[in-house]
């Protein structure tokens, strides 16, 4: 349904994308992963026609979209990160007006009716956007994008701004949609792509850097029979004596927890959970904690996008940086931050989350 091939895009000397190639097959639901700056806006932009690539080409359904921009744009609603919104319209006359200029055929009360109630903002068609909450907002540039009944929505960060309940609708919302159109979606969260996409491509300084579904990603990266073990008692006798079991290939410390309580990386050649736990027991050293050694998802994208040091700090557990370690360890373990790279959710703090007000 999608077709990018080879696509670069200059600003100046700054290459914000470097041939970059992916297909999107019809009925898909496609989440673009990248931190911020990486390009994803600016490969929706070029796929929707907004702005023009260096090089490279973008076909919808078969449609170049410069060479045919009228038949490949018709196909496409684009949500761009910014929702193009007149902040002194009502929903009702913004609705109108974006029908009136796409030059929607389909019957147009009905069309409309039908699209308010599918992204649920009947209760404030009479009110102007300016006094609507970021929520409402998003949704009403949901359904400009959803105007004219396109096979393809691209939703460039649906949810950014939005608060906790305002985003589950959202993703909701947007499995819903791709359940009968194709659907490329970008974000920085990577629990959220998990959380809708069937394949996800992660993009980084403007190259693809990975592009799987993200349970092929997780085993891609995971290491097999390797664990983490927490472990509490002296860390020599811990470390001989797991070292001592025959089918242990290597066994170091990852990281220093509080007193007496270390994790300890093993690998080993088969599972070697059950050993370790009757091994541990006879020198009366408990284990507090046991994992397989598995990448989630999230150290996954800090680890291909490379941003964070800390991430190669997971992978490579040795080294001088261990409070770095540790830091990350204790970090991942708390479970499903949204956020996982600090730095990259600036803009989210301060938005307008007043969903009381609509
Ligand atoms: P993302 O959406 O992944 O955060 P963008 O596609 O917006 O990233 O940006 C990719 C890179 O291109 C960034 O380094 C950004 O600064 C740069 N860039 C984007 N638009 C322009 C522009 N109009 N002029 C110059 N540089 C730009
Ligand atoms: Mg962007």
């Amino acid at each position: 349904m999608i077709e990018i091939q080879n696509l670069t895009k200059r600003f100046g000397n700054k290459v914000a994308l470097d041939n970059v190639s992916f297909t999107v097959n019809k009925g898909e639901i496609l989440g673009f992963l990248g931190p911020n700056g990486a390009g994803k806006s600016t490969t929706m932009n070029i796929i929707t026609g907004y702005i023009s690539s260096t090089e490279g080409t973008v076909k919808i359904d078969g449609h170049d979209i410069l060479l045919e921009p009228i038949e490949a744009k018709k196909k496409i609603g684009y949500l761009p990160e910014q929702p193009p919104l007149y902040m002194d319209m009502t929903v009702d006359e913004y609705l109108s007006f974006v029908y009136e200029i796409k030059g929607c055929k389909l019957d147009k009360a009905s069309h409309l009716d039908e699209i308010k109630e599918v992204v649920k903002i009947k209760d404030v068609e009479k009110r102007k956007i300016k006094n609507l909450s970021k929520g409402y907002k998003q949704r009403v540039g949901l359904a400009q994008a959803l105007i004219g009944n396109p096979d393809v929505l691209i939703l460039d960060e649906p949810t950014v701004g939005l608060d906790p309940k305002q985003i589950i609708e959202m993703r909701n919302l947007i499995k819903e949609l791709g359940k009968d159109r194709t659907v490329i979606l970008s974000s920085h969260i990577m629990q959220e792509i998990s959380a809708v996409c069937e394949r996800v491509i992660i993009i980084n300084k403007g190259k693809i850097v990975a592009s799987d579904t993200p349970e092929n990603l997780s085993r891609r990266f995971s290491e097999t029979n390797s664990v983490i073990a927490r472990i509490e008692g002296d860390s020599f006798q811990v470390l001989d004596t797991i070292n001592n079991i025959p089918e242990v290939t290597s066994a170091k410390i990852y990281s220093k927890k509080d007193d007496g309580v270390c994790d300890y990386l093993i690998e080993s050649n088969t599972d070697i959970r059950r050993a370790l736990f009757f091994e541990m027991a006879k020198i009366n050293c408990p284990i507090i904690m046991l994992r397989s050694n598995e990448l989630s998802l999230e150290e996954i994208f800090l680890t291909v996008t490379n941003d964070n040091a800390a991430a190669e700090q997971a992978q490579n557990p040795e080294g001088q940086a261990e409070g770095q370690a540790e830091e990350l360890s204790g970090e991942l373990e708390e479970g499903q931050k949204e956020q996982v790279n600090p730095g990259l959710s600036n803009n989210e703090k301060g938005e307008d989350n007043d969903e009381s007000g609509i």
